[in-house]
């Protein structure tokens, strides 16, 4: 098919020893519409092509001892150097690295990709970090058995953002986070279950009232759930 009249789409670039976990939950539901149809593209690469010798060796022991086994840097360089674009930011899905957020999920949506590395056993040799200059994301404090999460996490959360994946773009910017708060509740029908009724304002069609009863709730909640997400906001406003 010629390639020449498409406009090029955001792209994720995944490095991994396990690609048939790509794309996973992200080929279900809209953003796997959105693949079907083109408006996000993923090339998936088996890290184990790279390998250097005969027996298709990606790891070896660590140096210095230890359990484990660590993903060797000159594997690793080889397919990075193979696949990274200068313009795609170059990710290691790391429990090191700085904490994911939707300030960084924008960030990377505004790019036209990006390359994700995915670790496993005891992660990776540090010298190919450091050399090709690689940034350390992290999905949160805990551990998990490889990168391979993480960074389906990262792709849903960018996918979401991009214009025609999800219908309604209201959704994206009245969402937690976007305004510096967690989002108010949300109520459907019926109007009563289990004895428990609808905010009666919501059911008022005033909608500014409307309006400010869920910049409160939003207000309330966070500064009961997330101190620090309160904190920040109440010195934004100053
Ligand atoms: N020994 C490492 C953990 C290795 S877990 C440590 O203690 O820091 C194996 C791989 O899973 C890692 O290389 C990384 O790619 C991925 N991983 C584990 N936890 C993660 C997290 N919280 N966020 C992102 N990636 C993670």
């Amino acid at each position: 098919m010629p390639q020449t009249d498409k406009k090029p789409v955001w792209t994720a670039q995944i490095l991994t020893l396990f690609p048939e976990i790509f794309p996973g939950p992200l080929g279900a539901s809209l953003a796997g519409k959105a693949l079907d149809k083109g408006l996000w593209a993923m090339n998936v690469v088996q890290i184990r092509d790279y390998a250097l010798d005969k027996h298709r060796k990606v790891d070896d022991t660590p140096a210095g001892g230890g359990p484990g086994m660590v993903m060797r840097a000159d594997v690793l360089a080889a397919a990075i150097d193979d696949v990274s674009k200068d313009d795609y930011p170059l990710v290691y899905l790391s429990p090191r690295g700085k904490r994911l957020d939707q300030e960084l999920i924008r960030e990377f949506a505004s790019k036209k990709g990006i390359t994700l590395l995915c670790g496993r056993f005891e992660g990776v040799d540090e010298r190919v970090l450091k050399s090709r200059n690689i940034r350390e994301v992290s999905l949160g404090d805990f551990i998990l058995s490889g990168g391979e999460l993480a960074a389906l996490a990262l792709m849903d959360a960018v996918v979401r953002t991009i214009p025609g994946v999800i219908g309604d773009t209201d959704t994206l910017t009245e969402e937690s986070f976007e305004s510096g708060l967690l989002e108010y509740p949300h109520y459907t029908r019926p109007k009563v279950w289990e004895g428990q009724e609808i905010p009666e304002v919501l059911q008022s069609g005033h909608h500014g009232k409307i309006k400010q009863w869920r910049q409160k709730q939003s207000e309330k909640l966070t500064e009961e759930r997330r101190p620090d997400l309160w904190n920040q906001y109440l010195n934004q406003k100053k």
